[in-house]
């Protein structure tokens, strides 16, 4: 039997709580909830769920702050932020602040747990197996990847990055030098067919991985874009 996965609920409009609740249960996971931001952050560190569905105008604490307390503090559970607009600004300053990722509101139901799913089996495939043959597998120059405990280091000391960003930095670092279009990235990382504007959420964790192991973001590396075509891991 595999265990219940937990989905907290961080949400103050009582009846999207309720209809959350009545789906994700029917779909076989344990619910939590919580009705606003400070109780959020709380359930959060202490209940430690395997996801967090997270509204971003809160009482007391918005999603945001919520968001970027949990990624200072090292927690990188997966983060769907609930957007009720289609602002684009408040898509990138989800991702940017440590977001996986973002549902719009009004959402259907059918594509809030496709999402769900996809962004909690993306962690259980990065979960490392039992034996753990290979120590660290370094890539290149200063960067090293350890795959048994997901850690990367950059001149020895330890980078800090989202569960996302890791999944973005192996999968292109173990095809090297193949240039993937960012709708390949979509499915291959993200786990999801592309929908159309999220080309935007890839270019956003580009450059936050770039901003915290390239020496030079700007010009960067490792992580390199070929133009009209999608990024590709340089050796
Ligand atoms: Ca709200």
């Amino acid at each position: 039997m595999e265990q219940k996965k937990t989905v907290l609920i961080v949400e103050d409009e009582k009846n999207i709580v309720d209809i959350l609740c009545f789906n994700l249960q029917r779909e076989g996971y344990t619910t939590l909830e919580a009705y606003d931001g400070e109780d959020g952050l709380k359930k959060a560190q202490s209940e430690k769920p395997d996801l967090i569905l997270l509204d971003v105008m809160l009482p007391k604490m918005n999603g945001f702050d919520v968001c970027r307390t949990l990624r200072k503090s090292h927690n990188n559970v997966p983060v769907v932020i609930l957007t009720a607009r289609e602002e684009e600004t408040d898509k990138v300053l989800g991702l940017e602040i440590g977001a996986d990722d973002y549902i719009t509101k009004p959402f259907s139901m059918r594509e809030l747990i496709a999402r769900v799913g996809a962004n909690i089996r993306r962690i259980a495939m990065g979960v490392p197996a039992t034996s753990a043959a290979e120590g660290a597998m370094t890539i290149a120059g200063d960067l090293s990847i350890n795959t048994d405990n997901h850690q990367v280091f950059r001149n020895g000391a330890v980078v800090d990055l989202t569960q996302r960003e890791y999944e973005l930095l192996t999968f292109l670092a173990s095809h090297p030098n193949k240039v993937y279009a960012r709708t390949d990235l979509m499915e291959q990382v993200w786990n999801y067919e592309y929908v159309g504007d999220d080309a935007r959420t890839v270019d956003v964790t580009v450059r936050r991985l770039r901003e915290k192991i390239e020496t030079d973001p700007a010009n960067p590396r490792y992580i390199l874009t070929r133009r009209g075509v999608g990024y590709y891991f340089s050796t």
